[in-house]
């Protein structure tokens, strides 16, 4: 699935600010569990009234066989949520085709050299506008953005600007504040603090004047 250099484990990115790095970035200690067996702690979970499987991480991008195997075994047909940072090839779009329900997908950066310099995967803008537009065709879609310091005018104009004109000032985004650095991030000089309340406001204003009609914060 990747599409760039890095070695991944639990993620397909490297974000150097990960606050999950201990499961994303490096194989953790745990018992195993099978296909089988997670189907059904998933049905009987789903007889119970639980709304959605969600499918998480790290990413589930690198574990995508694994998971469509857990459905086979399935019965009760939960809904399938799909909680992703949306860097996926077009293989695994066609296999998500028809099985996902609810996309979740994280929107990160409006500019290649970002993605590049904080998660380590290429080509990024080129690969999250084809999925987030299948997305939209497809079922449900929100779209997660975090906002980070000094990545207001590189990042967060061009994705929402690209959201409101391609996909439609109505599709939900959740935008947050809640930025802190953790792992590797004070490699870089921005990412070592949190936002500044004047960040913020400025998200939101950069938010609405796009023309965002439905964002939750
Ligand atoms: S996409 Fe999410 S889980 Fe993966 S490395 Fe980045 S922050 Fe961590």
């Amino acid at each position: 699935m990747r599409e760039s250099g890095r070695i991944s484990l639990g993620c397909n990115f490297a974000c150097i600010h990960c606050q999950n790095w201990e499961i994303s970035q490096q194989f953790a200690e745990g018992s195993v569990c099978g296909e089988r067996e997670i189907a059904a702690l998933i049905d009987d979970a789903g007889r119970r009234g639980c709304r959605n499987q969600n499918w998480v991480g790290g990413d589930p991008i690198p574990h995508i066989p694994f998971w469509l195997r857990v459905l086979l075994w399935e019965t009760e047909k939960t809904p399938v949520f799909f909680n992703t940072n949306g860097f996926y090839s077009t293989e695994a779009s066609s296999l998500l085709r028809g099985v996902v329900d609810i996309y979740k997908i994280d929107f990160k950066y409006g500019s290649d050299i970002c993605a590049e310099k904080i998660s380590g995967v290429s080509g990024y803008w080129k690969v999250i506008t084809r999925n987030l537009r299948e997305a939209r065709q497809r079922g449900e879609l929100l779209i997660r953005v975090l906002v980070l310091p000094r990545h207001l005018e590189c990042c967060l104009r061009p994705i929402v600007s690209f959201i409101s004109e391609e996909l439609g000032p109505e599709t939900r985004v959740n935008l947050m504040d809640q930025y802190s650095p953790h792992w590797r991030a004070a490699e870089l000089p921005e990412l070592k603090r949190r936002l500044k309340p004047d960040e913020w406001e400025m998200a939101l204003k950069i938010a609405y004047e796009a023309g965002l009609k439905n964002v939750i914060t």
